[in-house]
Formats: C-alpha cells, sequence, structure tokens
C-alpha cells in the first residue's frame, strides 16, 4: 500500500474528546526522543506532518492524521519524559493508559523501542500494561542506523525478546526501522494494510 494522503485531523486532551469515526486507528508511542515524528514521516513519506520537537515531551495532546481517507494513525505523546514534573507526568500516563483501554476504534498499537539501548524498564512497564489489558501491540525497533554494526541492532533486540519472552509465550511482531534510511517503514505500511483487509 502506498499512502497517497495524510491530512492532520485534530489533537485531542483526552479519549473522551477524540472524534468520532468508525474508521480503523493504529497508534505510534515510545519514550520521548525515541523517534516517533521521524517515523510517522518517514512512514507517510512527509518532511514535517508528525512535528519532531526539539524539545522533547512537547506534543502532549493524541494527534489524528487520516491516512488515504481510509484509516486514523494516531500519534500519543511519548512517556517518561525527565523534565516533566511527577504530577504532570501521571496524568499523561493517565490519559495515555484510558485511550489504550477504552478506544474501541484502536486496532494495534507500534510501541516503538530505541534500538541503541538496552532493555528499559519503563518500555516493559508499558507492555506489561498493554498485555494485562489485552492491547494489541507490535514493536518497532527505531534509529538501527545509529548502531556501528547490524549485529549491534540485533543483539538489542535480543536481549528485548529475552525479556518479553519471560512473561510472553508468544513474541509480538517486531519491526526494525530507521527513518532516516527509510529501512522497515515499508513493512509497517504493509503490516497495517493487511490488518486492514481482514477488517
Ligand atoms: P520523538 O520525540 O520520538 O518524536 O523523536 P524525533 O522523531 O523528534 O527524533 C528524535 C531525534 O532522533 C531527532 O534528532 C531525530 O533526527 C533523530 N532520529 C529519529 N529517527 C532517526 C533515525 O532513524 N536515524 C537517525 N540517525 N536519527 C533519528
Amino acid at each position: 500500500m502506498e499512502i497517497k494522503l495524510a491530512n492532520f485531523v485534530g489533537s485531542y486532551p483526552s479519549v473522551e474528546k477524540c472524534i468520532e469515526s468508525d474508521l480503523p486507528e493504529y497508534a505510534f508511542i515510545g519514550r520521548s526522543n525515541v523517534g516517533k515524528s521521524s517515523l510517522i514521516n518517514a512512514l507517510t513519506n512527509r518532511k514535517s506532518l508528525a512535528k519532531t520537537s526539539s524539545t522533547p515531551g512537547k506534543t502532549q495532546m493524541i494527534n489524528y492524521f487520516l491516512i488515504n481517507e481510509a484509516w486514523h494513525l494516531v500519534d500519543l505523546p511519548g512517556y517518561g519524559y525527565a523534565k516533566l514534573s511527577k504530577k504532570h507526568r501521571a496524568s499523561l500516563k493517565q490519559m495515555i493508559n484510558n485511550y489504550m483501554i477504552k478506544r474501541s476504534q484502536l486496532v494495534n498499537t507500534f510501541v516503538l523501542i530505541d534500538s541503541r539501548h538496552s532493555p528499559q524498564k519503563i518500555d516493559l512497564e508499558f507492555i506489561d500494561f498493554l498485555g494485562q489489558h489485552q492491547v494489541p501491540f507490535s514493536i518497532v525497533f527505531t534509529k538501527t542506523d545509529k548502531n556501528k554494526s547490524d549485529k549491534k541492532t540485533l543483539s538489542n533486540v535480543d536481549l528485548f525478546k529475552e525479556e518479553l519472552l519471560k512473561s510472553w509465550e508468544v513474541l509480538p511482531p517486531i519491526f526494525l526501522t530507521s527513518a532516516v534510511k527509510k529501512i522497515g517503514t515499508a513493512s509497517v505500511v504493509e503490516y497495517i494494510d493487511g490488518i486492514n483487509k481482514q477488517l
């Protein structure tokens, strides 16, 4: 599937305020600075559809984009941004969790993980939360071009898989991507297309 049309729909402060729509939704989430905006721009072939914020954590709304007039891409706030107050972080977390649990249009969540790092507690906790609430998800490793070698990327991916296998019997779909080099982005789009065709 080629993404021909990608339009910003709106930004909403809570799941209760999100647009009414029957279209399937695909959410993108990860730690601040994980490369989410860059990935969304690469997936949609747009330079600045999603705002690559120089101030991480700036985008704190639920942002909707209409893709090919057929589905919604939902850009969620980055989690765990250290510079926010504890209270602010807690309210963002609440907003994200409510969206995950309550949004019936949500078909799949793409959890973005920086491929340069060993498994981080905050990501594993978020994935656990999705599991507890039976929210379908996939994992997208980002910034693979930043690793010194493919071997390094794969060893970080393996470490992550090992962590997941401690609590999961079956691994979710996993994508290895670089927004800069446009690696793996077509696979993510094809995956979405495949699900849409089954709905
Ligand atoms: P966000 O806060 O998760 O939306 O992250 P951004 O998309 O704004 O990216 C954070 C930083 O990582 C920016 O400096 C990007 O240029 C950089 N970045 C994002 N994706 C990639 C990638 O695939 N490769 C490289 N080399 N840098 C990336």
